[in-house]
């Protein structure tokens, strides 16, 4: 019997399979077209990647395969979302959400098994923390997704976006996440433009630094949800450790795709932060800076200790951010009939947002 082949192929960046083409006495050429079999043409097995030599296919296979996690369930929409669970090889869940738009498609993505950061009015947080995701973990949600969405036609042209929104805070799991965004925004991987890639922090500063030296980095958002050091720390413990003036000012010097804004998220929480005097204290902060501000109205669910905004008062909270001069968009609610208990993954309508 064969030995069992341990390595992974998926998730390798180019110059990790350049060294094991090497060590197979490849040339290096060969690299370039396994890359591309993996993240362009998205193949599931090295037997498919048919401009290998068979004896190479062969030496190849008996080190390595091509694994993605595994698909648990999968829940549809009414309005065309579809809520993804995975699991990985040690049990942990995680969730993705393929969001159709008319002009474009969205994946939100976890980067982590649970969070350790623990937002006061996020399910992810409040049900705890598991582990870091791989690289690897992070590639397959995008790849599965892709690959099962449903089309509008044969040549369905909506360009992909990618959203790093979902569990788990990717800025505290750098190394992996980074890898993972490195071969979506390669041109021959995934080939996802950066200016289509979103991550959403709360402001991990070191890692934001670090970020901000990366050849390629993607579209920044920022959690602010609130407009005080004050009330942020009641809503998220990481105030403590990184303020908001902080990652505010670290988030100004962000070098946006392009030259693009940076997001600030502000969920809203009904007479928490959703006062008139929270939209003129918000105005104030980010008035005079290259920030877009996207409201998004609190998706309640059985834990979360808050209720949802009124409906007039997210209208009027924007109404001030408007008149501010702020850009600022309301995140409509999507796919609520499946995705309720996920308490976060939402879709962003665009209203006088650049
Ligand atoms: N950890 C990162 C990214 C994942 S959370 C971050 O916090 O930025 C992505 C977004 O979903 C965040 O802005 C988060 O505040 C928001 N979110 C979390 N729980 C929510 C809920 N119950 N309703 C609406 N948005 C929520
Ligand atoms: Fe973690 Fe983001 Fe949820 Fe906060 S909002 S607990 S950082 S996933």
């Amino acid at each position: 019997m064969s030995p069992t082949p341990t390595k992974n192929l998926f998730g390798l960046s180019l110059a990790e399979i350049e060294a094991l083409v090497a060590g197979l006495g490849e040339p290096s050429f060969r690299a370039a077209q396994i890359y591309s079999w993996l993240y362009a043409k998205r193949v599931s097995s090295i037997g498919a990647m048919t401009n290998l030599k068979a004896e190479f296919r062969a030496a190849l296979s008996l080190q390595c395969d091509v694994r993605r996690i595994d698909v648990a369930d999968r829940q549809v929409s009414e309005d065309g979302t579809i809520k993804w669970l995975f699991r990985c090889d040690d049990g942990a869940t995680i969730e993705s959400v393929f969001i159709p738009e008319t002009r474009r498609r969205t994946i939100c993505i976890s980067t982590q098994a649970g969070c350790p950061v623990k937002c006061a009015f996020c399910l992810t947080g409040i049900s705890g923390y598991k582990r870091n995701l791989k690289a690897w973990e992070i590639l397959s949600q995008v790849a599965h997704v892709m690959d099962a969405a449903p089309t509008t036609s044969s040549r369905d042209e909506r360009p992909w976006n990618v959203v790093v929104m979902g569990m788990g805070e990717p800025l505290l799991n750098y190394e992996h996440t980074m890898a993972a965004l490195r071969i979506l925004m390669d041109p021959h991987g995934f080939a996802i433009t950066p200016k289509k890639l979103t991550l959403s922090t709360v402001g991990i500063l070191p890692a934001l630094e670090k970020l901000k030296l990366e050849p390629v980095r993607p579209n920044l958002a920022i959690s602010l949800h609130a407009p005080t050091s004050k009330l942020r720390a009641e809503l998220m413990p990481i105030e403590n450790k990184y303020a908001l003036k902080d990652v505010i000012a670290a988030a100004d010097s962000y070098p946006s795709p392009r030259g693009g804004r940076v997001t600030y998220e502000y969920v809203l929480l009904k007479d928490v932060n959703d006062r008139d005097e929270h939209a003129h204290a918000l105005s104030r902060l980010l008035r005079g800076r290259n920030g877009k501000v996207n409201l998004i109205p609190l998706n309640p669910a059985g834990p979360i200790p808050f209720e949802a905004p009124r409906k007039a008062q997210v209208a009027r909270f924007e109404g001030i951010l408007l008149d501010a001069g702020i850009p600022v968009s309301v995140r409509k609610p999507r796919g609520q009939d499946v995705l309720a208990a996920c308490g976060q993954l939402h879709l962003k309508t665009s209203r006088n947002a650049s």
